[in-house]
């Protein structure tokens, strides 16, 4: 299956709505399964997008929703940073092996 191919069916899905297409800045686009929440940490370095879960993160969207009478119904959120193995890279810890 070529990548082209593979993009496609991703685009698919996105336009269905089961996965979500990222553009997180000049990084490739990034696809993401929608069916848990799920948050990212991203290297600043080399664009490496990691995913993590923190369920306290839904009280975000109630406590939105009582302060400002929104019908909220998402959130997103991405932190950043230095991957671990940028952080040896670019002399922030010492390698350890
Ligand atoms: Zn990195």
């Amino acid at each position: 299956m070529s990548v082209a191919t593979v993009y496609n069916n991703l685009k698919l899905l996105a336009d269905l709505g089961l996965i979500e297409e990222m553009n997180v800045g000049d990084v490739a686009t990034h696809f993401d399964f929608a069916l848990q929440p799920h948050y990212h940490v991203i290297c600043r370095n080399c664009g490496k997008i990691v995913d993590f879960s923190y369920d306290k993160l839904t009280d975000v969207e109630q406590v939105a929703a009582a302060k400002t009478g929104f019908l909220v119904d998402g959130h997103h959120l991405e932190v950043y940073g230095l991957c671990p193995e940028c952080q040896v890279k670019l002399g922030k810890v010492p390698a350890d092996r």
